[in-house]
């Protein structure tokens, strides 16, 4: 393998989860489920102002796959663990006009740094990507990079699409990276 992904000097990753209310809690808030329901699976939210923002990030070049990771928490309401993606942060310094996107390790000393500093007290919730043209799936150099690089349970990948204007989460279950559907939330009526 590339020695271009070799990041491992993470920043330290609590695995526990931190106390939280869950948002389907929250009656001032909308929340609105997409893809496909599991019961199973960790639920992720993500609000709809975050996700635009990271779709726009998509948007930005649609000849070459951009990305980067995802910023929030791992935590846990009687019982449930959820994931709450409260930011992203661009990889600025990827190798976007490779064949497939990759974390070079400058881009990951910069995304370390960053996170410390804009995101206190966050971790790394995931990463995500563009697919520019084909399709909302994990290549196998995908499944390197989570497998290698979120490999904790409640690491999640966003795929997006923004030819197509699809997108998709996936997460860890049983060993196995699969798709999962996610919750969008919002203030009502918005
Ligand atoms: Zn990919």
């Amino acid at each position: 393998m590339s020695s271009e992904i070799e990041f491992l000097d993470t920043a330290p990753q609590s695995a526990a989860p931190i106390a939280k209310r869950i948002p389907f809690a929250d009656k001032n808030l909308a929340i609105e489920a997409k893809g496909r329901e599991n019961p199973s699976q960790r639920p992720i939210f993500v609000s709809r102002a975050l996700l635009t923002r990271i779709v726009e990030h998509s948007v930005s070049d649609l000849a070459h796959e951009v990305g980067g990771v995802l910023v929030g928490g791992h935590y846990e309401d009687n019982g449930t663990d959820f994931i709450e993606i409260e930011g992203f942060l661009n990889a600025d310094f990827a190798d976007g006009r490779a064949a497939s996107f990759k974390f070079t390790h400058r881009t990951w000393e910069d995304i370390t740094r960053r996170v410390e500093r804009e995101h206190e007290g966050k971790v790394l919730v995931g990463w995500h990507h563009s697919h520019p043209g084909y399709g909302v799936f994990l290549s196998h150099h995908d499944t390197f990079i989570h497998q290698n690089f979120f490999n904790l349970v409640w690491q999640v990948a966003l795929v997006v699409d923004p030819l197509r204007m699809e997108l998709g989460f996936f997460q860890w279950q049983g060993g196995r990276i699969v798709d999962c559907g996610f919750y969008l939330t919002g203030a009502p009526g918005r």
